[in-house]
């Protein structure tokens, strides 16, 4: 696969949206695997901190619902 920057061979793949990036291109993000509810009632994520992300997609569109946590 080819990066979607500069169409020289890729290193990696964004995590959010699978585009192919090369290491001069790849961008680093937070990325959420998993969201739960303590027996508190408090709202708890597992994050990865430096996730691969290509810089060309959009990440804010997908966990919906953390608008809504404190
Ligand atoms: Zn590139
Ligand atoms: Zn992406």
């Amino acid at each position: 696969m080819e990066c979607w920057h500069c169409e020289r061979t890729a290193h990696a793949t964004c995590r959010f949206c699978g585009r192919a990036v090369c290491k001069a291109h790849v961008q680093k993000m937070p990325f959420i695997i998993h969201t739960y509810r303590t027996t508190t009632d408090e709202y708890k994520a597992i994050v990865v901190a430096d996730a691969v992300y290509c810089g060309e997609c959009d990440p804010k569109k997908d966990p919906v619902l953390l608008q809504n946590m404190e």
